[in-house]
């Protein structure tokens, strides 16, 4: 199989159970799941269905209590933790609800922190930095802190950070959760040109104007996937009726 037509994400009856006996949780209950290249995909589902569970395994967070999870062809439970946080590190942009900035940090120093830990030297750095803010359409504001930015900036910013390593996947989780409907609609926006580029997209979300927006929506439910439905969406809309990006 060739790097262009392996899955990013391949999941085979991946289990994951909290506590036992009596107390026993099984948090995300046999789980096959595979993500190609290009897709986006929105998972959603009930509070206490497993979403959180099931992006932590496959964001390499957590591992599963039992079944095989290959990322981008990578059997993760064969990794020590070491080389989890690597993979992770080189593999995955993570985007949250909470955008997790460092505070009292530029901006621009905010996007370099994950090349810097990929080894990526200081010049390139701000160089590659520099260009996924442009990207997320805050050239003009690099050289910002956290607090003086909006909400839907700051999560610009985070998408800017998870974009800069060229991972493989895009994992957010409730991205829009914390954002007003306007910078909702901005990293929406954001997202469906990232997607309209190749990017592998993976997000958990309860709200269906964020779903409504990706190629693929799974639902969950105690643990499983219930329902995997392809969905026609805005990336099927004529050019001329597609969103503009923000960058
Ligand atoms: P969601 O993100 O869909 O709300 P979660 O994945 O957070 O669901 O939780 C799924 C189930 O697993 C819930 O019943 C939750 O209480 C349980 N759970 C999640 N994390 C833990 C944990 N660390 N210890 C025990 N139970 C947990
Ligand atoms: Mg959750």
């Amino acid at each position: 199989m060739t790097r262009a037509d392996r899955p990013v994400i391949d999941l085979r009856g991946v289990v994951k159970t909290y506590g036992e006996g009596e107390t026993v949780v099984h948090a995300v209950a046999g789980v096959d799941l595979t993500v190609e290249r290009g897709d986006y995909v929105a998972i959603m589902g009930a509070s206490g269905s497993g979403k959180s569970t099931l992006m932590n395994i496959i964001g390499c967070l957590d591992v599963p209590t039992a079944g095989v999870y290959r990322l981008d062809g990578i059997d993760v439970r064969r990794l020590t933790d070491g080389q989890q946080s690597k993979i992770r590190n080189r593999k995955i942009g993570f985007i949250f609800q909470s955008f997790n900035l460092i505070a009292r940090t530029s901006a621009l120093r905010n996007v370099e922190l994950p090349l810097a830990y990929a080894g990526v030297g200081a010049r390139e750095r701000r160089e590659r930095a520099a260009a996924a803010l442009a990207r997320v359409g805050l050239s003009d504001r690099v050289g910002h802190n956290p607090s003086q930015l909006s909400g839907g900036q700051q999560q610009r910013v985070a998408v800017a950070r998870a974009i800069a390593t060229e991972p493989v996947l895009l994992l957010a989780d409730e991205p829009t959760g914390a954002l007003d409907s306007h910078s909702t609609d901005d990293v929406l926006r954001l997202f469906d040109s990232l997607s309209a580029n190749g990017r592998t997209i993976v997000v958990i979300t309860h709200e269906n104007e964020v779903a409504a927006h990706a190629k693929r929506v799974l639902r969950m439910r105690d643990g499983v996937v219930e329902h995997d439905d392809r969905q026609v969406g805005v990336h099927d809309l004529p050019p001329r009726y597609q969103p503009t990006a923000a960058a």
